[in-house]
């Protein structure tokens, strides 16, 4: 039997029918801004010191700042919101316990994913509370740092630093975390390995059936290469017909590449994608010191063009970009209809 759409799935097709929805935009450089230290990460100076301990440092952590910095980490859903977005991704990108290895910091995964859809959803009522406006949580899978298509070691072609299976189980403790939290989506994005992502594509199905329901999956992979394919090097065409069988509410492309450099990806794979599409590019590409220069309105500008084309359901940013970025990617796209889904080919 076909699991029933969660509440939330209705709704979000309700709007996607009538306009280009929009998503937030970047974390951590709206982390950075606010220069925290190590005393911060861990919450001993400021904040809620963390009941997971940890040998190692957990500065750069940042999605530990769910539990230690939830204010903060609130604050900054809430502008995205009042920005435009009626999307909001949790902080939640490195929230598995392969990712969480780094920092010694595995036991948290579970507290992190359950607060961190609370928190975006705290962040979303205030600011409907004021406007009225609908808006919804994306729980973010992000792609760990280990890719399960490819060997690390040149020497060593057959050797897998990681195996389906380890990511399978760490995506569904992630996922079943974040829909004990409430979240209305789950957002598996910045996909460089197909098989990573099939993993976490497994764990969610599993961990909406164990809940009943089922929650939209928007899948989102980025272009590592300048001949457009994806790290495990595939086309988006070759992309997309590896994870139809998912039947995700969106399908696109994120980060890696400027909004201009994305297009031509953007709209092959609009060309064949019989579902939503969803892109949130960077702001721009990144200068000699890592930082992304390009202007909201530049970006917006960019944006707007794939909604001209009739490329995009859904847009938003990526790296680099801003509350500001979002209220001029929100203005620029809000006279034009939304992408119409072709039939299958
Ligand atoms: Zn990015």
């Amino acid at each position: 039997m076909p699991l029933p759409l969660s509440p939330a799935f209705k709704a979000l097709n309700d709007a996607a029918a009538s306009r280009i929805l929009i998503l937030d935009g970047a974390m951590g450089t709206q982390i950075q801004q606010l220069g925290l230290k190590e005393d911060d990460y861990t919450g001993h100076g400021s904040g809620h010191v963390c009941r997971h301990h940890s040998d190692h440092p957990q500065t750069g952590n940042n999605d530990l700042l769910i539990l230690t910095q939830p204010e903060a980490v609130e604050e900054i859903h809430y502008r995205y919101a009042k920005a435009g977005a009626d999307i909001v991704e949790t902080n939640t990108f490195s929230a598995t316990t392969i990712a969480q290895a780094d920092y010694g910091m595995e036991g948290a995964v579970h507290d992190l994913n359950v607060e961190g859809a609370r928190v975006v959803r705290r962040a979303l009522d205030r600011a409907t509370a004021e406007d009225g406006r609908p808006r919804f949580v994306a729980g973010a899978i992000g792609p760990t740092n280990r890719t399960a298509s490819m060997s690390p070691d040149v020497n060593d072609p057959g050797y897998r630093a990681v195996t389906f299976e380890d990511l399978r189980r760490a995506y569904l403790q992630q996922a079943t975390g974040l829909i004990e939290g409430g979240t209305d989506i789950i957002l598996i994005e910045t996909i460089f390995d197909t098989l990573n992502a099939k993993a976490a594509i497994f764990a969610c199905i599993e961990a909406m059936e164990a809940h009943g329901q089922r929650i939209p999956v928007m899948i989102s992979g980025t272009i590592t290469d300048a001949s457009g394919r994806t790290l495990s090097g595939q086309t988006p065409t070759a992309f997309w017909h590896s994870v139809r069988h998912a039947n995700p509410w969106t399908v696109g492309l994120n980060c890696a590449l400027g909004a201009a450099a994305m297009r031509p990806h953007l709209a092959e794979m609009s060309a064949v994608a019989d579902t939503l599409i969803c892109a949130y590019p960077n702001a721009g590409l990144p200068n000699a010191f890592g930082q992304y220069d390009e202007g909201p309105e530049d970006t917006a500008r960019q944006v707007a063009d794939f909604a001209r084309e009739g490329l995009v359901n859904v847009v938003g940013g990526c790296c680099g970009t801003t509350p500001d970025h979002i209220r001029a990617i929100a203005e620029a796209v809000k006279g034009f209809a939304p992408r119409k889904v072709p039939a299958y080919a």
